[in-house]
């Protein structure tokens, strides 16, 4: 007997909310990413920090933008739209 996980590999077609908010995760992964490169090289590498560094709320702002955009990647959009998407794109993985 052998079992399926679903799993969306594909995005294409969510509704713009859904793509601002895993563009926002990325960016804040690979800036996540950058401070850890820049630690290691006892520098600070931090985009965001860089680009509104002059501007501290608005630096403290992107920072829990990117937190709520995780918070609704986990969560799922439950618009028609990604739900008719999560129908088409979601792939079966033999486990
Ligand atoms: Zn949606």
């Amino acid at each position: 007997m052998s079992h399926y996980v679903t799993i969306n590999i594909m995005e294409k077609g969510k509704c713009a909310m859904s793509m601002i908010a895993k563009i926002l995760v990325i960016v804040g992964g690979l800036n996540w990413g950058l401070v850890g490169v820049g630690m290691f090289m006892n520098q600070p590498i931090n985009l965001v920090s860089m680009i509104f560094g002059s501007m501290p709320k608005v630096e403290a702002l992107v920072y829990v933008v990117v937190g709520l955009a995780a918070v609704g990647m986990l969560i799922g959009c439950k618009c028609a739209k990604c739900k008719s998407c999560n129908v088409d794109q979601a792939a079966q993985v033999k486990v």
